[in-house]
């Protein structure tokens, strides 16, 4: 049977959604509260160049499936996201690897990386770590937290080490080859002219409407009345008005600027990992497409952190034990909605997901929607 669908939100999972839904001969309406489809990644031309308007953004997976899943609607080039740390004006390759290493402590080779960081790993030596500093140190020890992650860490969580959950800094490969890759996934790349496109190429079938500057909550009632679904991808404490509180995000905030040069800083992300510098890093995004744009520009961007309040964009959840008793509250209210709401996304879920696994996630709702009946 036909059903109208409506998609609150066009980042990945509404789009991918919204593009399935459609594929299978349902009439949908993608409605969106930015003036500009994409959610979180979309990209923006400037002087030639895409623009990362919300922050650097790497597509990398492990996932085949999700993997073809994209190539549908995008050619990804062979971009590697190795950042650069700047602490007090020293450089640092990322993550951390054999280069980190010898500039860090003059070594040369894995036994002698091996033996620095063991001994500085000694003083957790027998204690289960608590916090985020603990589990950083019998990572890596105490020379790399104190440079590399302590400043950074702080200012993009508005919280000290010690009182932030380890599990954090669990994603921060360490590796003992001369290897600056961020990721440890099998695929890697961006896509080639721009996210935007991308998620354009999904939303472009004949059976999708698409409605920007439209926010869902000036008509909730009537949208719940005239469809007979709807895949709402914002807030979920704000869908159900707050009843049981408010969750907690992190907000950003980017200051761009457009230099009259041909290269600024060398590398796509450069880190800056000591706390008396207020921003946590400075993109380029010319070099996320190997220095493609008007001769003689380029575009930077600075990343603020931000505390979070209502009426802010909110970037990430803040997992923490409080948020997610609540979050479970709220899935629990969701759940007898699902009928007729279906719940997705990194706010719908309020989980720190990743690109390819927001698609995973999607495609999982799709499967429930039309595969099992
Ligand atoms: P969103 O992209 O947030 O889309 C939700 C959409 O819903 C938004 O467009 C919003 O405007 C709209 N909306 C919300 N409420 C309403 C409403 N009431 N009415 C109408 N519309 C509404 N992932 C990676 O894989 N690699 C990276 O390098 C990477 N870097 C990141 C860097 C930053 C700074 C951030 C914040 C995230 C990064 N991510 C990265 C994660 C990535 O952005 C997300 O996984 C992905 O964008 C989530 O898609 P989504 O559809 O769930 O949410
Ligand atoms: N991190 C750090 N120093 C760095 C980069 C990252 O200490 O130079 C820590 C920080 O706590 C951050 C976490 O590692 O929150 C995860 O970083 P990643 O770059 O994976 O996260 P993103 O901000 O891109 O989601």
């Amino acid at each position: 049977m036909i059903k109208k669908y409506l998609i609150v939100g066009s980042g990945l999972f509404g789009a991918v959604f919204a593009h399935e839904a459609a594929k299978r001969g349902n009439k949908v309406t993608v409605i969106e509260k930015r003036d500009h489809i994409a959610g979180n990644i979309y990209t923006k031309e400037v002087d030639g160049i895409q623009v990362h308007q919300y922050g650097a953004h790497i597509f990398h997976t492990s996932n085949k499936e999700v993997w073809d899943y994209v190539h549908q609607f995008a050619d990804f080039n062979r971009y590697t996201n190795s950042p650069v740390a700047n602490y007090k004006g020293h450089m640092y390759n990322l993550p951390f690897n054999m280069n980190t290493f010898t500039q860090m402590w003059g070594i040369k080779t894995p036994q002698e990386a091996l033996a620095k960081i063991n001994e500085q790993r000694q003083e957790m030596a027998g204690k289960e770590p608590k916090n985020l500093e603990e589990q950083a140190i019998s990572l890596i020890g105490r020379d790399i937290y104190e440079k590399l992650i302590k400043g950074y860490t702080e200012k993009q969580w508005g919280r000290k080490a010690t009182e932030l959950p380890a599990f954090i800094i669990k994603r921060l490969p360490v590796r003992l080859i001369y290897d600056n890759n961020y990721f440890n996934d099998d695929y890697q790349g961006i896509p080639i002219g721009g996210y935007t496109k991308m998620v354009k190429n999904m939303l472009d079938e004949p059976n999708i409407t698409v409605e920007l500057n439209t926010d869902f909550f000036d008509k909730k009632e009537e949208y719940l009345k005239n469809y007979d679904k709807i895949v709402y991808t914002g807030m979920i404490d704000k869908f159900f008005d707050y009843k049981l509180g408010e969750l907690e995000y992190r907000s950003l905030r980017f200051e761009t600027e457009e230099k009259n040069i041909d290269n600024y800083q060398g590398n796509a992300v450069i880190n800056y990992t000591e706390a008396e510098i207020p921003y946590t890093r400075i993109i380029e995004h010319k070099h996320f497409e190997f220095g493609k744009g008007d001769e003689g520009k380029t575009i930077i961007t600075r990343e603020y952190p931000a505390d979070w309040k209502r009426g802010e964009e909110p970037y990430y959840p803040v997992n923490n034990a409080r948020n997610n008793e609540l979050y479970k509250q709220y899935r629990e209210l969701a759940q007898k909605e699902s009928s007729r709401v279906v719940f997705g996304g990194r706010l719908g879920q309020y989980k720190y997901y990743n690109m390819d696994q927001v698609i995973a996630a999607s495609l999982e709702s799709v499967k429930d929607e039309f595969d099992k009946q």
